[in-house]
């Protein structure tokens, strides 16, 4: 395995608010230094999507915790991309859907399914070094890496990128309900270096992530 650091997986954590930028970040960063790309929002969105399928009341925690114990769920690497699937089978399109993004925070606040989320994520260091986007990847599920993001953007901003890309959502209520929950709330990390990106393009934004990561990576030997 290439770049190895201290004989572990380097783990570079990208946290940050909604359409901040994350993803498309993550995705250009993890390819240019050929890392494995790992979008944790999607696993929680796939949870609230299985929610819904099988009529289990978002109001009640302790059965979504149990459905979250139960669930077929596995990783893969798909060229690169670690993906979550729910019984063979990746729900790329309805994760995406108002109703899975209006459903996700209220399943993602659930104790017992940080905890299982937690050791699936962790566990994703066995597919190489990662480029991991959440919001509680440098605060919690990789507190041990020396690699920490995190990016934000004006509210005004994030707001005019999701409409870009056909979605009207209330994103200041979702990151209020990350921001606010008691277990692994969405912050910023110990250490972590914060990048407003308001007025930055992506290429801008991930130029500057690879470049800090080469040269650390260098120095560090
Ligand atoms: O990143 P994305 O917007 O797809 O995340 C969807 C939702 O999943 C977030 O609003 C949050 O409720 C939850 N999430 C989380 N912790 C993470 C990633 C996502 O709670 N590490």
């Amino acid at each position: 395995q290439p770049n190895l650091f201290m004989g572990e997986p380097i783990v570079i954590a990208l946290d940050g608010t909604s359409a901040s930028g994350k993803s498309t970040n993550a995705k250009l960063v993890a390819k240019a230094l050929g890392y494995v790309y790992v979008d944790t929002g999607a696993m929680y969105r796939s949870l609230a999507w299985h929610c819904l399928e099988k009529g289990v009341a978002l109001d009640n925690e302790k059965a979504i915790a149990s459905l979250c114990r139960r669930w077929k769920a596995e990783l893969r690497n798909d060229d690169g991309h670690i993906r979550l699937y729910v019984d063979g089978y990746f729900p790329e399109k309805e994760i995406r859907t108002a109703k899975t993004s209006a459903a996700v925070p209220t399943v993602a606040a659930v104790p017992g399914v940080r905890k299982w989320m937690k050791i699936k994520q962790r566990d994703c260091a066995r597919f190489g070094n990662l480029v991991m986007e959440g919001r509680d990847i440098g605060s919690n599920i990789f507190p041990e890496t020396d690699f920490k993001y995190y990016l934000n953007a004006s509210l005004d901003e994030r707001a005019k990128r999701r409409a870009a890309d056909g979605v009207d959502e209330n994103l200041a209520e979702r990151d209020k309900r990350d921001s606010q929950r008691a277990s692994a709330p969405l912050m910023i990390a110990l250490g972590a270096r914060v990048i407003d990106n308001s007025a930055m393009t992506a290429e801008e934004t991930s130029t500057l992530i690879i470049n800090e990561m080469r040269e650390r990576l260098e120095a560090a030997g």
